[in-house]
């Protein structure tokens, strides 16, 4: 435990990426490994993979008495890997193989022009994944579907401009009327199956809300903002450059490294242990508390739903590992007064989601459950918020596939976080 809290915040791995004829970073040849904590020291450890020019995917997945890293080697690092001995296993043969399997992004073709205007867009949109400007048009028709109890919502802007946008839905109380349930998707650009899968759970909200009393009865009882994806520079940037890209893409005087994590920058519990000072690392704090456009937005508009009518369940939405975590990550001590009721819905809605492929998700407190962290979002949101439930879910796989998760399993996934969230609102 004391060698993974202390490779939290190591200093950045040098990477020599080589690009392709679009400018986009090759991964052909890296092999994904899964690093079980070695004996050595957690500098050494940093140094040996410096030397390897390892991309370094996951370093704090994995329970603490099973710390395990998941690093991709370049090819010409992968003899020298060997030599290091670790204890590992193969995730991925080839990683640049994984990303050409996902696909190419497919078109969408908004259906609002051709249809009459109040139908639903195309469920076919999971089947695929799609640049983020087509992200922007779903979300549009899907509200255009259910305009009378819907709007579209920005939470500003981004570091580069782009605005944050969202959708908020509610029920026969008219707007404003309820408690919030607040969700955030992609904060992490790499973590593609996240937007589109609250994307899938908005869909399903709207396309029910008439016909199954059920639906109905969450929206009658909470206003629902969803951002499918609050980190759309990192995103975008994901499509267009790097597919392993995880912050946003902020710049800061006095260093060349680009990003900041936006999920430890949050301002409450932010310089504790969890978080890097180091800019180039993956999860860079920033200079201070709050210091992300991205965060000032998507803060804002929470500290506006809880001063509101208050905020009932928020759920941070990442992949991968199987996850449901409750509060703490900034302490694998301090417990939330509402614990027991924490525990028990998050093992029943990972039941509900184990449903229909048996898909099993892991439970419990962020902290002692995976790793510490600091200025992370269900913290902030739990006690400057008040929110009865600030959760984070971890979405498939455990490993194999991580971040790149295949066009087929997008709807799988969708269908059964929505079976857990059908749980989870009708239960909480
Ligand atoms: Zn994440």
């Amino acid at each position: 435990m004391k060698f993974l809290r202390s490779l939290l915040v190591l200093a950045p791995l040098a990477v020599a990426l080589r690009l392709d004829r679009r400018g986009m970073v090759v991964y052909d040849g890296y092999k994904v490994f899964r690093v079980v904590a070695p004996a050595n020291s957690a500098a050494e450890f940093e140094a040996q993979l410096e030397s390897l020019e390892a991309i370094d995917l996951s370093h704090n997945h994995g329970h603490v008495d099973e710390a395990h890293f998941d690093i991709a080697v370049p090819p010409e690092s992968l003899a020298s890997f060997e030599l290091l001995n670790l204890t590992s296993e193969v995730l991925t043969e080839d990683l640049g193989a994984d990303i050409a399997r996902e696909g190419p992004l497919a078109e969408y073709r908004s259906e609002s022009d051709l249809v009459a205007a109040a139908a639903l867009p195309s469920l076919s949109w999971f089947d695929a994944y799609h640049a983020y400007d087509d992200h922007l048009t779903y979300l549009k028709d899907i509200q255009s579907s259910f305009s009378s109890n819907s709007e579209l919502i920005t939470a500003g802007k981004s570091f580069e401009g782009r605005d944050i946008q969202g959708i908020h839905l509610w029920g026969s109380g008219g707007k404003d009327s309820k408690p919030a349930v607040y969700f955030h998707g992609n904060v992490h650009a790499r973590e593609w199956i996240t937007s589109k899968t609250v994307e899938y759970i908005t869909y399903q909200l709207v396309a029910n809300y008439a016909n199954d009393t059920t639906v109905k009865g969450f929206l009658d009882s909470y206003d629902f903002y969803i951002l499918p994806v609050v980190n759309p520079d990192g995103f975008v940037f994901t499509q267009t450059t790097n597919r392993m890209w995880r912050k946003n893409r902020q710049t800061r005087s006095g260093t060349s490294a680009v990003g900041t994590d936006i999920n430890r920058n949050w301002p409450y519990k932010w310089d504790g242990e969890g978080s890097s000072t180091s800019p180039g690392a993956e999860t860079y704090r920033g200079v201070a508390a709050g210091d992300t456009p991205e965060n000032t937005g998507i803060r804002t508009l929470g500290d506006e739903l809880a001063a509101k009518n208050g905020i009932k369940l928020y759920i941070d939405w990442h992949s991968y590992g199987q996850y449901i975590l409750t509060p703490y990550g900034y302490s694998c001590t301090a417990e939330v007064s509402n614990q027991d009721k924490q525990d028990s819905l998050s093992k029943n809605t990972a039941s509900a989601i184990a449903k229909p492929y048996g898909t099993r998700f892991t439970t419990g407190p962020t902290c002692a459950t995976l790793y510490a962290t600091a200025g992370g979002s269900n913290d902030y949101v739990t006690d400057v918020n008040k929110a009865e439930y600030g959760w984070a879910i971890e979405l498939r796989d455990t490993g194999r596939n991580g971040f790149v998760l295949p066009p087929d399993q997008i709807l799988p996934t969708s269908i059964e976080s929505w079976e857990g969230m059908k749980y989870l609102f009708a239960n909480m």
